[in-house]
Protein backbone atom coordinates (compact mmCIF):
# COMPACT_ATOMS: atom_id res chain seq x y z
CA UNK A 1 0.00 0.00 0.00
CA UNK A 2 1.22 3.49 -0.38
CA UNK A 3 1.02 5.40 2.48
CA UNK A 4 2.86 9.50 3.44
CA UNK A 5 6.21 8.92 4.47
CA UNK A 6 6.12 9.55 8.02
CA UNK A 7 8.88 8.02 10.54
CA UNK A 8 8.34 7.81 14.22
CA UNK A 9 10.68 9.38 16.19
CA UNK A 10 10.24 7.21 19.45
CA UNK A 11 9.69 3.70 17.84
CA UNK A 12 10.68 3.52 14.38
CA UNK A 13 7.29 2.69 12.66
CA UNK A 14 5.77 4.30 9.67
CA UNK A 15 2.14 5.89 9.87
CA UNK A 16 0.17 3.36 8.50
CA UNK A 17 -3.59 4.10 9.65
CA UNK A 18 -5.70 6.48 7.88
CA UNK A 19 -6.27 9.79 9.61
CA UNK A 20 -8.11 13.04 9.27
CA UNK A 21 -6.17 15.13 11.97
CA UNK A 22 -3.16 17.57 11.04
CA UNK A 23 -1.75 16.24 13.84
CA UNK A 24 0.01 12.88 12.91
CA UNK A 25 0.11 9.94 15.20
CA UNK A 26 1.92 7.23 15.83
CA UNK A 27 -0.08 3.74 14.92
CA UNK A 28 2.44 1.97 17.23
CA UNK A 29 2.99 4.02 20.00
CA UNK A 30 0.99 6.60 20.36
CA UNK A 31 3.96 9.46 20.30
CA UNK A 32 3.18 12.29 18.31
CA UNK A 33 5.09 12.62 14.82
CA UNK A 34 4.38 15.28 12.99
CA UNK A 35 2.00 18.07 11.35
CA UNK A 36 0.58 17.52 7.99
CA UNK A 37 -0.57 20.46 6.14
CA UNK A 38 -2.37 18.72 3.93
CA UNK A 39 -4.50 16.42 5.89
CA UNK A 40 -5.13 20.26 7.76
CA UNK A 41 -6.29 22.11 5.23
CA UNK A 42 -8.91 19.04 3.69
CA UNK A 43 -10.32 18.80 7.31
CA UNK A 44 -10.58 22.88 7.57
CA UNK A 45 -12.48 22.98 4.12
CA UNK A 46 -14.62 20.33 4.25
CA UNK A 47 -17.53 22.46 4.58
CA UNK A 48 -17.97 25.75 3.31
CA UNK A 49 -21.46 26.39 5.49
CA UNK A 50 -19.09 25.16 8.44
CA UNK A 51 -16.09 27.24 8.13
CA UNK A 52 -18.39 29.91 7.25
CA UNK A 53 -19.82 29.70 10.89
CA UNK A 54 -16.37 29.97 12.25
CA UNK A 55 -15.04 33.02 10.91
CA UNK A 56 -18.72 34.39 11.93
CA UNK A 57 -17.78 33.50 15.94
CA UNK A 58 -14.21 34.20 15.03
CA UNK A 59 -15.48 37.67 14.20
CA UNK A 60 -17.53 38.21 17.25
CA UNK A 61 -14.46 36.82 19.44
CA UNK A 62 -12.33 39.61 18.08
CA UNK A 63 -14.35 42.37 18.40
CA UNK A 64 -14.84 41.54 22.06
CA UNK A 65 -11.71 40.79 22.82
CA UNK A 66 -10.43 43.90 20.82
CA UNK A 67 -13.04 46.03 23.18
CA UNK A 68 -12.09 44.02 26.80
CA UNK A 69 -8.25 44.96 25.87
CA UNK A 70 -9.18 48.80 25.24
CA UNK A 71 -10.87 48.75 28.53
CA UNK A 72 -7.99 46.87 29.80
CA UNK A 73 -9.89 44.55 31.42
CA UNK A 74 -7.87 41.39 31.23
CA UNK A 75 -10.05 39.34 33.68
CA UNK A 76 -12.88 39.71 30.47
CA UNK A 77 -10.42 39.37 27.72
CA UNK A 78 -8.96 36.00 29.49
CA UNK A 79 -13.07 34.82 29.81
CA UNK A 80 -13.23 35.74 26.22
CA UNK A 81 -10.36 33.53 25.48
CA UNK A 82 -11.12 30.79 27.04
CA UNK A 83 -14.31 31.25 25.50
CA UNK A 84 -12.85 31.56 21.68
CA UNK A 85 -10.59 28.41 22.29
CA UNK A 86 -13.46 26.25 23.70
CA UNK A 87 -14.90 27.05 20.77
CA UNK A 88 -12.23 26.66 17.92
CA UNK A 89 -11.37 22.87 19.28
CA UNK A 90 -14.94 22.30 19.77
CA UNK A 91 -15.93 23.40 16.06
CA UNK A 92 -12.61 21.42 14.83
CA UNK A 93 -11.94 18.79 17.18
CA UNK A 94 -9.23 17.51 14.50
CA UNK A 95 -7.50 20.41 15.46
CA UNK A 96 -6.89 19.48 18.95
CA UNK A 97 -3.52 18.12 19.87
CA UNK A 98 -4.16 14.05 20.15
CA UNK A 99 -1.85 14.80 23.02
CA UNK A 100 -5.00 16.25 25.23
CA UNK A 101 -7.89 13.10 26.21
CA UNK A 102 -10.63 14.67 27.40
CA UNK A 103 -11.58 15.97 30.67
CA UNK A 104 -9.12 17.65 32.95
CA UNK A 105 -6.08 17.86 31.03
CA UNK A 106 -8.34 19.77 27.73
CA UNK A 107 -9.29 22.88 30.37
CA UNK A 108 -6.04 22.91 31.16
CA UNK A 109 -4.98 23.31 28.11
CA UNK A 110 -7.54 25.46 26.99
CA UNK A 111 -6.72 27.96 30.33
CA UNK A 112 -3.15 27.89 29.04
CA UNK A 113 -3.98 29.11 25.69
CA UNK A 114 -6.26 32.04 27.26
CA UNK A 115 -3.86 32.99 29.62
CA UNK A 116 -1.26 33.23 27.25
CA UNK A 117 -2.96 35.45 24.78
CA UNK A 118 -4.08 37.56 27.65
CA UNK A 119 -0.73 37.79 28.83
CA UNK A 120 0.82 38.46 25.89
CA UNK A 121 -1.71 41.02 25.24
CA UNK A 122 -1.55 42.97 28.84
CA UNK A 123 2.09 43.10 29.19
CA UNK A 124 2.73 45.40 26.84
CA UNK A 125 5.28 43.34 24.29
CA UNK A 126 7.93 45.41 22.53
CA UNK A 127 5.49 46.49 20.05
CA UNK A 128 8.80 47.43 17.52
CA UNK A 129 8.50 43.72 16.01
CA UNK A 130 4.32 44.38 15.90
CA UNK A 131 5.22 47.05 13.98
CA UNK A 132 7.47 45.86 11.56
CA UNK A 133 5.20 43.19 10.86
CA UNK A 134 2.04 45.12 9.93
CA UNK A 135 5.19 47.20 7.90
CA UNK A 136 5.89 44.04 6.34
CA UNK A 137 2.36 43.15 5.94
CA UNK A 138 1.82 46.48 4.27
CA UNK A 139 4.47 45.77 1.49
CA UNK A 140 3.11 42.83 0.24
CA UNK A 141 3.15 42.99 -4.04
CA UNK A 142 0.88 41.94 -5.85
CA UNK A 143 0.57 41.16 -9.63
CA UNK A 144 -2.15 39.14 -12.21
CA UNK A 145 -1.26 36.00 -13.15
CA UNK A 146 -4.31 33.90 -15.48
CA UNK A 147 -6.84 36.01 -14.06
CA UNK A 148 -5.79 35.24 -10.47
CA UNK A 149 -4.05 37.80 -7.98
CA UNK A 150 -0.76 36.63 -6.75
CA UNK A 151 1.72 37.92 -4.05
CA UNK A 152 5.25 38.59 -4.96
CA UNK A 153 7.24 35.80 -3.33
CA UNK A 154 9.80 38.07 -1.83
CA UNK A 155 7.90 40.78 -0.38
CA UNK A 156 5.96 37.36 1.09
CA UNK A 157 9.19 35.80 2.57
CA UNK A 158 9.63 38.90 4.15
CA UNK A 159 6.72 39.14 5.99
CA UNK A 160 7.32 35.49 7.02
CA UNK A 161 10.89 36.70 8.52
CA UNK A 162 9.14 39.14 10.66
CA UNK A 163 5.98 36.85 11.67
CA UNK A 164 8.82 33.93 12.42
CA UNK A 165 10.45 36.30 14.52
CA UNK A 166 7.15 37.41 16.55
CA UNK A 167 6.05 33.78 17.01
CA UNK A 168 9.50 33.12 18.29
CA UNK A 169 9.17 35.41 20.76
CA UNK A 170 5.51 34.67 21.60
CA UNK A 171 6.85 31.13 22.48
CA UNK A 172 9.02 32.29 25.04
CA UNK A 173 5.96 33.59 26.94
CA UNK A 174 4.88 30.40 27.10
CA UNK A 175 7.71 27.75 26.83
CA UNK A 176 10.09 29.25 29.14
CA UNK A 177 7.07 30.21 31.77
CA UNK A 178 6.68 27.59 34.08
CA UNK A 179 2.93 28.12 34.27
CA UNK A 180 2.48 26.75 31.09
CA UNK A 181 4.21 23.55 31.71
CA UNK A 182 1.89 21.31 30.07
CA UNK A 183 2.46 23.11 26.77
CA UNK A 184 5.76 20.76 27.25
CA UNK A 185 3.61 17.50 27.98
CA UNK A 186 0.86 18.27 25.33
CA UNK A 187 2.07 20.77 22.31
CA UNK A 188 5.82 20.37 22.65
CA UNK A 189 7.20 24.05 20.49
CA UNK A 190 8.09 22.19 17.15
CA UNK A 191 4.43 21.08 16.78
CA UNK A 192 3.08 24.18 17.81
CA UNK A 193 5.56 26.24 15.60
CA UNK A 194 5.12 23.72 12.41
CA UNK A 195 1.27 24.02 13.08
CA UNK A 196 1.59 27.65 12.67
CA UNK A 197 3.75 27.09 9.56
CA UNK A 198 0.92 25.06 8.27
CA UNK A 199 -1.97 27.43 9.40
CA UNK A 200 -0.27 29.94 7.44
CA UNK A 201 0.41 28.05 4.82
CA UNK A 202 -3.16 27.61 4.28
CA UNK A 203 -3.98 31.15 4.18
CA UNK A 204 -1.03 32.18 1.56
CA UNK A 205 -0.64 28.73 -0.90
CA UNK A 206 -3.26 30.02 -2.62
CA UNK A 207 -1.61 33.49 -3.25
CA UNK A 208 1.54 32.14 -4.34
CA UNK A 209 2.70 30.68 -7.83
CA UNK A 210 2.80 27.17 -8.16
CA UNK A 211 6.92 26.65 -7.67
CA UNK A 212 6.96 29.65 -5.09
CA UNK A 213 4.40 27.42 -3.37
CA UNK A 214 6.51 24.34 -3.83
CA UNK A 215 9.83 26.35 -2.20
CA UNK A 216 7.45 27.12 0.49
CA UNK A 217 6.30 24.42 1.38
CA UNK A 218 9.19 22.67 1.06
CA UNK A 219 11.48 25.08 2.50
CA UNK A 220 9.29 24.43 5.91
CA UNK A 221 9.08 20.50 5.21
CA UNK A 222 5.79 20.32 5.09
CA UNK A 223 5.27 18.13 1.97
CA UNK A 224 5.68 14.53 2.61
CA UNK A 225 6.78 11.93 0.11
CA UNK A 226 5.22 8.72 -0.43
CA UNK A 227 6.43 5.15 0.07
CA UNK A 228 5.39 1.78 -0.90
CA UNK A 229 5.38 -0.70 1.99
CA UNK A 230 3.31 -4.15 2.80
CA UNK A 231 0.07 -3.70 4.49
CA UNK A 232 0.74 -4.39 8.10
CA UNK A 233 -1.42 -6.84 9.82
CA UNK A 234 -4.31 -5.89 12.21
CA UNK A 235 -6.17 -6.81 15.05
CA UNK A 236 -9.58 -5.48 16.03
CA UNK A 237 -9.77 -4.12 19.79
CA UNK A 238 -12.92 -2.43 21.60
CA UNK A 239 -11.96 0.76 23.25
CA UNK A 240 -11.97 0.23 26.95
CA UNK A 241 -13.94 4.06 27.30
CA UNK A 242 -16.65 4.55 24.01
CA UNK A 243 -16.97 0.61 23.45
CA UNK A 244 -15.82 1.32 19.50
CA UNK A 245 -14.25 -1.00 17.25
CA UNK A 246 -10.36 -0.36 16.58
CA UNK A 247 -8.40 -1.94 13.44
CA UNK A 248 -4.97 -1.79 15.29
CA UNK A 249 -1.86 -2.98 13.26
CA UNK A 250 0.24 -5.96 15.30
CA UNK A 251 2.79 -4.98 17.74
CA UNK A 252 1.29 -2.01 18.53
CA UNK A 253 1.91 -0.75 22.47
CA UNK A 254 -0.83 2.22 22.59
CA UNK A 255 -3.78 3.72 20.86
CA UNK A 256 -5.41 6.66 21.11
CA UNK A 257 -8.77 6.01 20.25
CA UNK A 258 -10.19 8.38 17.15
CA UNK A 259 -13.27 8.28 18.49
CA UNK A 260 -13.59 9.18 21.90
CA UNK A 261 -9.45 10.09 22.65
CA UNK A 262 -9.48 7.82 25.19
CA UNK A 263 -5.58 6.36 25.46
CA UNK A 264 -5.77 2.16 25.49
CA UNK A 265 -3.26 0.56 26.80
CA UNK A 266 -2.45 -2.72 24.80
CA UNK A 267 0.92 -4.08 25.94
CA UNK A 268 3.04 -3.33 28.43
CA UNK A 269 6.17 -6.00 27.28
CA UNK A 270 8.46 -7.03 24.65
CA UNK A 271 8.82 -10.16 23.62
CA UNK A 272 12.94 -11.81 23.43
CA UNK A 273 13.00 -13.55 20.28
CA UNK A 274 16.46 -14.94 21.93
CA UNK A 275 14.69 -16.29 25.26
CA UNK A 276 11.10 -15.62 25.14
CA UNK A 277 11.67 -13.50 28.39
CA UNK A 278 8.47 -11.04 28.36
CA UNK A 279 10.72 -7.69 29.24
CA UNK A 280 8.77 -5.00 31.14
CA UNK A 281 8.75 -1.81 29.46
CA UNK A 282 10.21 1.57 31.31
CA UNK A 283 8.23 4.34 31.26
CA UNK A 284 10.49 6.36 29.36
CA UNK A 285 11.23 3.57 27.00
CA UNK A 286 13.51 4.00 23.71
CA UNK A 287 13.65 2.25 20.11
CA UNK A 288 16.15 -0.41 21.64
CA UNK A 289 16.16 -2.38 24.70
CA UNK A 290 18.34 -4.87 26.21
CA UNK A 291 16.83 -8.39 27.19
CA UNK A 292 16.95 -8.77 30.75
CA UNK A 293 17.43 -11.77 31.07
CA UNK A 294 20.00 -12.93 28.10
CA UNK A 295 21.00 -9.11 26.91
CA UNK A 296 19.56 -9.40 22.93
CA UNK A 297 19.27 -6.18 21.43
CA UNK A 298 15.04 -5.91 20.91
CA UNK A 299 13.51 -3.62 19.14
CA UNK A 300 10.07 -2.75 21.08
CA UNK A 301 8.13 -2.40 18.24
CA UNK A 302 7.95 -4.83 15.38
CA UNK A 303 11.38 -4.60 13.75
CA UNK A 304 9.29 -5.38 10.36
CA UNK A 305 10.16 -1.59 9.38
CA UNK A 306 14.10 -1.78 10.37
ZN1 LIG B 1 5.95 5.21 17.49
ZN1 LIG C 1 -12.97 5.37 22.32
ZN1 LIG D 1 16.24 -12.60 26.08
Amino acid sequence: MKIKKFSCHRCGAPKVNAYKNPYVVCDYCGEMIDVDYAAGLEVWNHSEEHTNKYLQMKQKFETNSARYAKQKNKEAYRKEQYDYWDFYYTHYPEYLPPSIPKGEKYKLFITAAADMMADSVFSNPSTEKNDQYTKAYGNLEYYQKNGKTLVKYESFIKMMDVYLELQSDGFRIVYDNPKYQIMHEVLPEEFQLKMKLSQIAQVWIPYLDDQHADAFLTKHKLKHEYVEIEEPQRINVVCEDCKKDLSIPTGALRCICEHCRHENILRKTTHCINCGNENTLPDNWSMMMDCVTCGTELRVVQPLFG
